[in-house]
């Protein structure tokens, strides 16, 4: 049995306000990652952490006695309404995602309360192209109070590195700065969190948490925040063929426009946003957006002040799209556009190639068609470097992007 107890919030000696609860793995072979699973942020904003439930913890806790096979118990209480949807839903949804799983029962004490007292509608914000759509959305192009976001939030729960690498702090720090810059010229608060929650993760696991982790992040300031917006990887017609011809998919791709909606409390609203775009179309959206121009950071290469390189796969895809709509030099402040240009053949021919069984190559196959813009046809031959390339004969070396 997995076992949580020992709910406490209390501010640290490096003056931050931590949520904390203690994880023990009871007569299981497998042993506990950790003894504790926490969430933490400044001393400052130490009210907005509830302490009051464990539904923080719950998630990841949960998937962990379902990859072993043993039930979950909560020394205290949690909220009914997301106990319900977990209990009878969302394992399914799970079990779904991967064989490894199996249903487990969740014993807890008892409910938490249901009084709603938050006022903040947030948000996170990487700088990517998902989430800089949701704040376009829902704060420059809404104004309804009850919707409109009036808070934003940086998560450092294992996107931004994962193991005890020196460079992880320094490159969450860039981001982190970025965020915060963008934050200062829209006039919104920004609240950096940390969490251990992303270290449970082992790779045997079909998940790495990352999700999770930040979901959970939401859930322990459900005394603050009314209602949040979780940016989504893909849009409704990605996740439907992601299910269907699923293959190691991270969960979000799997299932968040279904299973977002299952992470709920009485108190906070998690809603899953920009669905109903593709990626195309988000980029698109942005293109004469000044703010994007400025701190759209999208690239997957570790570096000191997180910059975007422009050869790495997501540089690539953001800039073709940017190329094809016409907006490339607008966006030369902030990539290198210089080593795009060197890899950019590689990039549309691999396009071409994979247009057929990846979303997103296929995305960017359309756009072009849509706006005529010129790619390579499938059997044509090139001159890469020194190398004579048959496309089509010889697709694979093209794979990494690295060739031009
Ligand atoms: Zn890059």
């Amino acid at each position: 049995m997995i076992e949580l107890s020992g709910l406490r919030r209390y501010v640290t000696d490096r003056d931050t306000a931590r949520l904390e609860a203690d994880i023990k793995f009871i007569d299981m072979k497998e042993a506990c990652p950790a003894e504790t699973m926490w969430v933490e942020i400044d001393a400052n904003y130490g009210g907005l952490l509830v302490d009051d439930t464990y539904d923080p913890f719950m998630l990841v806790a949960l998937y962990l006695a379902m990859y072993n096979h043993t039930d979950l118990k909560i020394r205290g209480n949690v909220s009914k309404k997301l106990y319900k949807n977990l209990t009878w839903y969302a394992q399914k949804i799970l079990c779904d995602f991967s064989s490894d799983l199996v249903p487990v029962k969740i014993f807890v004490d008892g409910f938490a309360p249901t009084n709603v007292t938050g006022t903040l509608i947030g948000t996170g914000i990487s700088c990517g192209v998902d989430s800089l759509s949701t704040v376009y959305d829902r704060f420059v192009c809404e104004d309804d109070p009850d919707y409109r976001l009036n808070a934003l939030f940086f998560f450092n729960c294992g996107s931004n590195g994962r193991g005890t690498h020196d460079f992880i702090p320094i490159i969450a720090q860039s981001r982190c700065q970025r965020a915060i810059a963008l934050a200062t010229e829209l006039n919104l608060p920004l609240v950096p969190i940390d969490t251990n929650l992303h270290q449970f993760y082992r790779e045997e696991y079909k998940d790495n948490f990352l999700f999770l982790s930040i979901y959970a992040c939401v859930l322990a300031l459900q005394n603050a925040i009314r209602r949040y917006y979780i940016s989504s990887a893909c849009s409704y017609g990605q996740i439907k063929a992601n299910g269907i011809s699923f293959e190691n998919h991270d969960l979000a791709s799997f299932c968040e426009s279904f299973f977002v909606p299952l992470i709920q409390t009485e108190r906070t609203e998690l809603i899953i946003d920009g669905c109903q775009y593709t990626r195309v179309e988000k980029t698109a959206k942005l293109a004469d957006w000044d703010i994007a121009q400025k701190y759209l950071n999208v690239c997957n290469v570790y570096s000191e002040d997180s910059h975007n390189c422009g050869g790495c796969v997501k540089c690539l895809r953001t800039l073709l799209a940017l190329e094809i709509l016409g907006k490339l030099d607008t966006f030369a402040n902030i990539f290198d556009i210089e080593r795009y240009r060197s890899q950019m053949m590689n990039y549309k021919i691999y396009t071409v190639m994979k247009a057929d069984e990846d979303v997103f190559a296929k995305e960017l196959f359309d756009l072009a068609k849509k706006h005529n813009f010129p790619l390579p046809t499938r059997r044509d031959c090139y001159t890469l470097g020194r190398q004579v390339v048959i496309v089509g004969d010889n697709f694979e070396m093209f794979a990494d992007f690295n060739h031009a």
